[in-house]
């Protein structure tokens, strides 16, 4: 289940005000210095708060912007 495409153009990572990579059941950052990976709950509600958020180590991150 991935969130819808038009309300992945309009969401916006909250600690640095970038785009994500929408994965099964995270959305993940863009950029390459912030790395946060918000948990998507119950398969369609993502998570953005950034104190629940995770930061993903550097190799993780390249992995996911991968695909
Ligand atoms: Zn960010």
């Amino acid at each position: 289940m991935s969130l819808d495409a038009e309300l992945l153009e309009i969401l916006r990572c909250p600690h640095c005000g970038g785009h994500f990579v929408c994965q099964a059941d995270a959305l993940i950052c863009k950029d390459p210095a912030c790395r946060r990976k918000y948990a998507i709950r119950a398969g369609a509600i993502p998570n953005l708060l950034p104190a629940e958020a995770e930061q993903l180590e550097e190799e993780a991150w390249r992995e996911a912007m991968g695909d």
